[in-house]
């Protein structure tokens, strides 16, 4: 390799010139290494949030984080192997719900989920409510599943992507996780290196979401697609509401508890049009369905047979968990029930997504620092949602809470959260755009 100065190529990118695959190799490697300073590499992100990168400088850097794990090989699987990410959200509990429909389609899901973090919630911490669920497997565990019963819900494993995780953290303190380049790498080099041949990805917009708005979301979602399309994978996105919590749980024993009334087929209707439209997206994308309905028409009766239910109650077994508590409601509960009422009659006009969620995680469901441990048992559970005429007095939720005394700045979170106007209000719609394959 030639003689490469880091500062070169900072000044470079800061200027708005374009790097060479082989230099952003440099970068990423060294920094691994130690031979790229952490100030180095943070004044290069800066510089990437200013200027962005062009298509070929965007997937060299995704190469770059990509090429600095192992890509999982999953060839020896006879079912086609396909992955799901969502942009996180508040009462997302989507992958409990569409990943067992999917197993039930025949298709194979190794899923890799995160932890909640802030205002969001997290797959991972939501299965750890259901007593000795595993999270952690090797890879030969993983395997054997994803042979039998098809599907797998894991942590995401550190040996992928490695580079992302230690760029990640320093893009955490200096103010550079807000490119949509920087995310798009940081999300599609972990979907490319865990191996799938179809990627659908959720891309929240609103409040609760990571992209505040539609046009951000839109824009996030086209570079992950084409990210996808340069990496040889079958990519679709939907850009979906995040203005309000999806469905009517937020917490994690609580949404355990909706996903799985969901696929006994008494779920809310955001959460099951959510699950059947990306479902049949990507059943579409994965060649067993002609189109996007025909794949939601498949996935529809299967929730109805209760195939989606078997396959996560297989799962739950597979993976160490106590089906019996679970089935008999014995998961983690909260000492005080609180209902939230309405101070005045009209109609719904927001529950606000952000404040919700962090109403939530003060109550103990979310974390604000990696470290911190959860409440499984904590959240609320909404009665009413956007669009909905409420009387004063009306309970619009019911809070499931262990420390009282958190009660007043919860109050004045969720007081904050819940407009009430006169005029009947429309609810967002829930998929805004599908983008992809
Ligand atoms: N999620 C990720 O994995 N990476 C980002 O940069 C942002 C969200």
């Amino acid at each position: 390799m030639r003689d490469m100065r880091a500062v070169d190529l900072i000044a470079r990118k800061r200027e708005g010139g374009e790097l060479t695959g082989e230099e952003m190799e440099h970068l990423v490697r060294g920094f691994l290494e130690g031979t790229v300073a952490d100030y180095q590499m943070a004044a290069f992100l800066m510089a990437v949030c200013f200027r962005g990168m062009s298509p070929r400088e965007l997937t060299a850097y995704t190469a770059a984080l990509v090429a600095s794990g192992p890509v999982l090989d999953w060839s020896d699987q006879v079912k086609p192997v396909v992955d799901k990410h969502s942009s996180g959200g508040v009462g997302d509990k989507t992958t409990l719900v569409l990943v067992p429909l999917l197993a039930a389609a025949g298709l194979a899901v190794p899923k890799m989920s995160g932890r909640s973090l802030g205002h969001t919630g997290g797959t991972v911490d939501k299965l750890e409510s259901i007593p000795g669920f595993k999270t952690e497997l090797d890879g030969a565990a993983l395997r054997e599943l994803i042979r039998d019963p098809g599907l797998a819900v894991v942590g995401q494993s550190r040996e992928l992507a490695p580079a992302d995780g230690v760029i990640y953290s320093l893009r955490d303190v200096t103010a550079t996780v807000e490119s949509i380049p920087l995310i798009a790498a940081s999300i599609m080099s972990k979907k490319i290196a865990s191996g799938a041949q179809v990627i659908l990805l959720d891309v929240k917009a609103g409040r609760g979401a990571f992209m505040k708005t539609p046009e951000q979301a839109v824009e996030l979602a086209e570079t992950m697609v084409e990210l996808g399309r340069r990496f040889n994978r079958r990519t679709v996105a939907l850009v979906t509401d995040m203005s309000q919590p999806l469905g009517r749980a937020v917490g994690n024993a609580l949404e355990v508890y909706e996903a799985v009334e969901t696929l006994q087929g008494e779920g809310p209707p955001d959460l099951v049009e959510l699950v059947l439209q990306l479902g049949g997206h990507l059943l579409a994308a994965a060649g067993k369905a002609s189109g996007p309905a025909e794949g939601a028409a498949l996935l529809e009766e299967l929730l109805q047979k209760g195939e989606g239910w078997r396959k996560f109650a297989a799962m739950v077994k597979a993976q160490g968990g106590d089906l019996k508590a679970l089935e008999e409601r014995r998961l983690p509960e909260a000492r005080f029930l609180i209902p939230w009422e309405a101070p005045r009659e009209g109609y719904i006009h927001s529950l606000k997504a952000d404040l919700i969620g962090r109403a939530a995680a003060l109550m103990g469901a979310g974390r604000s620092r990696k470290e911190e441990a959860i409440d499984p048992a904590v959240g609320l559970v909404l009665d009413k949602k956007v669009g909905d005429p409420v009387d004063a007095g009306e309970r619009v939720g019911l809070l499931h809470l262990n420390q009282r005394e958190k009660l007043p700045e919860v109050t004045a979170l969720l007081d904050r959260a819940l407009v009430i106007q006169e005029q009947p209000v429309q609810a967002p719609p829930l998929v805004q755009r599908a983008l992809g394959f």
